[in-house]
């Protein structure tokens, strides 16, 4: 029996992975003109960093995480996502001692045992930033404005930001309090899990997927009307640069975070066309974390979007990132062993000065190899027979319009650099 690869997860072939990585490169770039650096952490950190990060009582850490004993006996997980771990280094590298605040950017896979389908995998990859050690309104919609502008770029259209505040420490327990007033009547109608989340965390009731506790959840109360003065005022900031930025948002107050070290800003954006997995992106403020972690009373502020619903984005409207196959010369060989020996050491002159190069290893005809040269779409053939040994010399032929010249071989390097 052949093995395949695990569900959920896929395979980036080429013709695919240079897409990935002009993508890749369009977030570095503008990670760069936003003045974010990079950070990387380990795929696997110890169990403890999300369930205290991420919240004990979140999908993620109550049924999605992929966690396994070491051969040391300690637990360890795979990443599901990567705040966490850049808490974890900020403080274990004591970045809160450099000029605040800290802006990093990182790139790379996460790990969720999740039920495999269309835009929602088991591997996936993120892209994400996190602010440290500010408490600014101007902090939060720049990354909004960075993941607006972000999509704007790549051409993704029908796009919908949604935005709320999810409130403090300080507010959060009344509403919290109102929510419970609001739902108690239809508890026994709730689906199992908002029951246990009437109890525990009554605002994640809201973000249920089920249809009834939806429906049930329509007219619940609106977190809005019980934010505090900081709160209030911090939201009004974080809306107001966004309008001077141009940027529109719908105001959704079922969007919540229900752990407590989640605070005020919270958005996501959405593409209208790619389905039910219509998130492209999510981020927020998350000022009590860092304490959670272990360490100072350190705000923050960030966001994490999906690589993959970047591509099914951009397939939902007929579109594909474009990028071209570069191969500027395919050597073949048209004789004994003479000829390969010098098609090899042209080769390797033209690879030692940056142009591309393929050579046959010894194994094709000429007509195969011409065919090859063809197919990999080679801007020259450059023809090594018997003749060209004697003669010191190479034949070129421009691919496109058929011209051929006899190059000598001191001029060969020269000949393809100017073109
Ligand atoms: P959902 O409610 O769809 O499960 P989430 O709240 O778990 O989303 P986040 O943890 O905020 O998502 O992750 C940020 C982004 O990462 C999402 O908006 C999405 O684009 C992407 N993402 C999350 N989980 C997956 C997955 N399993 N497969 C592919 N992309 C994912
Ligand atoms: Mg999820």
């Amino acid at each position: 029996m052949s093995i395949n690869r695990p569900r959920g997860t896929n395979d980036i072939l080429p013709g695919e992975s240079e897409k990935w990585q002009a993508v890749e490169a369009l977030l570095r770039t503008i990670a760069a003109e936003y003045g974010f650096r990079e950070l990387r952490t380990p795929i696997f950190e110890e169990t403890e960093l999300f369930a205290r990060g991420v919240g004990d009582t979140t999908d993620i850490v109550q049924k999605e995480m992929y966690t396994f004993d070491d051969h040391g006996g300690r637990s360890i997980t795979l990443r599901p996502e990567n705040t966490a771990s850049a808490c974890r280094a900020y403080l274990e590298n004591k970045l809160y001692g450099a000029v605040q605040p800290v802006k990093l950017f990182y790139i790379g896979p996460m790990f969720r045992y999740e039920k495999p389908q269309a835009g929602r995998f088991r591997q996936f990859h993120q892209f994400g930033l996190e602010i440290f050690g500010t408490a600014a309104a101007a902090a939060d919609a720049e990354i909004i404005a960075f993941a607006w502008d972000l999509y704007h770029r790549l051409g993704i259209r029908d796009l919908r930001l949604r935005l709320n505040s999810v409130g403090c420490p300080a507010c959060r327990p009344a509403y919290r309090e109102a929510l419970q007033d609001y739902f108690r009547p239809y508890l026994d109608r709730l689906c199992p899990s908002c029951r246990e989340r009437f109890f525990r965390n009554p605002l994640r009731i809201l973000d249920c997927k089920s249809e009834i506790c939806r429906e049930i959840g329509k007219d619940a109360p609106s977190i809005i009307d019980y934010l505090c003065e900081d709160c209030s005022s911090h939201f009004a900031q974080v809306k107001q640069l966004l309008t001077a930025a141009d940027i529109p948002y719908t105001l959704d107050t079922r969007m919540v975070r229900g752990l407590d070290y989640y605070t005020k800003t919270a958005f996501e954006i959405e593409v209208a066309k790619i389905g039910a997995q219509a998130a492209v992106c999510g981020g927020g403020r998350y000022d009590g974390l860092i304490e959670e972690l272990g360490g100072g009373h350190i705000p923050g502020v960030g966001f994490a979007l999906g690589i993959e619903r970047i591509f099914s984005a951009l397939a939902s409207q007929g579109d594909d990132i474009e990028t071209e196959q570069n191969l500027d010369v395919y050597l073949v060989v048209a004789g004994g062993a003479d000829a390969a020996a010098l098609a090899f050491r042209v080769a390797d002159q033209l690879r030692r000065a940056g142009v591309s190069c393929e050579l046959d290893y010894g194994e094709k005809g000429f007509k195969a190899q011409m065919k090859a040269a063809n197919r990999l779409g080679a801007a020259y053939a450059a023809i090594v027979g018997e003749d060209e040994v004697k003669a010191d010399s190479v034949t070129v032929k421009n691919m496109e319009n058929g011209e051929q010249a006899a190059i000598p071989l001191a001029e060969i390097k020269q000949y393809f650099l100017q073109r």
